[in-house]
């Protein structure tokens, strides 16, 4: 332990704010750092809650324009703060759940409310979930957060025959208009056909309906054009982001942009981040060595698709990219081409992505770059764990006081009235600390708790950040307060047994 004195050579306001931190899991040393590269969506470009609005109000719309269903799912009124990454979809039951780093399920949703606890036991006690289960579908990206707040919003609308209703904690039981039929073998409601407008429609229809309507509403450019016909009022201009990327090419460090949005909807996001921020860079893409977009990721790191150079005019050429020039924006593309037209070594290139699976989990497994992960949720997530600092110690403090008493009552097994006196206050330690836990969850989110955490276990989401970000953080400029060579170091990690207590 070092002496106080040397442990704070400044104010501790002068150090980096916690909710402005990087945190590091594997350590990376921003000095061997070459390349930087840079995904677009929910990495530079944050999205204003508006975005979620839009989302759900396009959606809904779809949904009764082209899918059939009734028109009161148009006075659907979605709830943003619902949900959070990490959740999965029981598409079989219609429910939304919380999963633990070892897959078994903690909080369970069903319509407006928790599921009631005789199914939860029935569904999911004791079962661990197969991450090859078709019914079950994890959601990891921050667009995606719509969906999961309006499936179970709609699933309630139509469990209750399209009258909209007030939230309450779902009832047992099937409501008016509910239609439920057994499992095939005879046991408990297990697919509940949903009424809407003279069709059935189960809880995975359903899903798989509102899923493709969204998936259209990307691929079809229709979202992407409400977007653009309003940019500042969909995504955040963070008044430091040109600052923190002159900050890395000053230090000599070339980066590139690489982004699954289309070169016109790229180019307007970047436009609006950028232009005329900084006397240096007179163009957003001056900033950038090379520019990528519609890559495809995650399949750009395995695929062998061609770079396409977009032409002045928004048209692909066709002809075969042989340099990736500065300037240019390009279609596509892949991994080892990139690497080899642009001389990318490997572990010289640190990416910074917000999807697990897209960004950071496929470049991490299918190449050597370092990653960065930006979590936008953390920076609320922080500043909750600073005022809730009381009720976290003291919650730390009754699971070591019930740990000690544990040991204590195994030592005195054979006393049997001390044993009786130590159960009862273990018990009561239990409550105390169980009540704790929950207020403390659900000051983060009232339905799901804290997105890294499940009671005493890291979330799957947790988990997965952990396995695959070598540094993670709410922003990206949070890397304009350290310097372009600055060494994270990971906390050491420690098994049960090398913690003394
Ligand atoms: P990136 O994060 O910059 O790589 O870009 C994400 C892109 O994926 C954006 O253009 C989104 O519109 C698009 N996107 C997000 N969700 C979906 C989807 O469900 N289907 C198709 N495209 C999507
Ligand atoms: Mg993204």
């Amino acid at each position: 332990m070092l002496p106080p004195s040397t442990m704070a050579l400044v104010a501790p306001e002068s150090r980096v704010p916690y909710p402005r931190r990087i945190f590091c899991n594997r350590n990376l040393r921003l000095d061997r750092i070459r390349h930087v590269g840079f995904d677009m969506d929910y990495t530079l470009a944050i999205y204003e809650e508006t975005m979620e609005h839009l989302q759900a109000e396009m959606v809904l719309e779809r949904l009764a324009e082209r899918y059939g269903y009734p028109a009161a799912v148009l006075g659907v009124k979605y709830q943003p703060g619902f949900a959070i990454r990490g959740l999965a979809v029981d598409t079989a039951h219609g429910n939304v759940f919380k999963m633990d780093s070892h897959r078994f399920v903690g909080r369970v949703w069903h319509g407006a409310g928790p599921l009631d606890r005789e199914s939860r036991k029935r569904i999911y006690t004791n079962r661990k979930l197969s991450p090859a289960d078709p019914s079950i579908v994890m959601v990891d990206t921050i667009f995606s957060l719509p969906e999961i707040s309006l499936y179970c919003q709609l699933v309630d609308l139509l469990e209750h025959g399209g009258e909209p209703r007030a939230h309450a904690p779902h009832a047992n039981g099937a409501g008016d208009g509910m239609h439920v039929i057994a499992h095939a073998d005879g046991s408990a409601p297990h697919v509940a056909q949903i009424h809407t407008d003279g069709r059935h429609v189960s809880y995975e229809r359903l899903w798989r309906e509102l899923r493709e309507a969204m998936d259209e509403l990307h691929r079809d450019g229709t979202l992407k054009a409400r977007i653009l016909a309003d940019v500042p009022r969909y995504i955040q201009r963070d008044p430091n982001l040109a600052e923190t990327l002159h900050r890395f090419r000053s230090s000599g460090k070339r980066l590139f942009l690489l982004t699954n949005s289309e070169p016109h909807y790229t180019e307007a996001v970047m436009r609006h981040l950028l232009h005329g921020e900084h006397h240096a860079y007179p163009t957003w893409n001056d900033y950038f060595d090379l520019a990528i977009t519609s890559a495809r990721k995650p399949m750009f790191f395995a695929s062998e698709e061609p770079f396409r150079e977009v032409k002045e005019d928004g048209t692909i050429g066709h002809e075969p990219v042989t340099a990736l020039r500065r300037g240019v924006l390009y279609t596509g593309g892949n991994f080892q081409e990139l690497s080899r037209l642009a001389g990318l070594i490997g572990d010289d290139v640190l990416y910074v992505g917000d999807h697990i699976y897209g960004d950071i989990l496929r470049s991490k497994r299918s190449t050597s770059w370092r990653t960065a992960m930006v979590i936008p949720e953390m920076e609320r997530e922080l500043e909750l764990t600073i005022k809730m600092a009381t009720e976290i110690r003291e919650l730390e403090r009754l699971e070591e006081m019930a740990f000690q008493l544990e040991l204590d009552r195994n030592a005195l097994a054979l006393d049997k009235i001390r044993n009786v006196e130590l159960n009862a206050q273990l018990k009561e330690l239990n409550v105390r600390a169980q009540a704790l836990e929950t207020t403390i969850a659900n000051d983060f989110n009232p339905a799901w708790g804290q997105i890294f955490r499940d009671r005493a276990e890291l979330s799957a989401f947790g988990a997965q950040v952990e396995d695959y970000a070598c540094v993670y953080t709410s922003r990206v400029t949070n890397f304009r307060s350290y310097s372009p060579s600055f060494y994270f170091r990971s906390p050491r990690d420690r098994m049960a047994h090398e913690i003394a207590r």
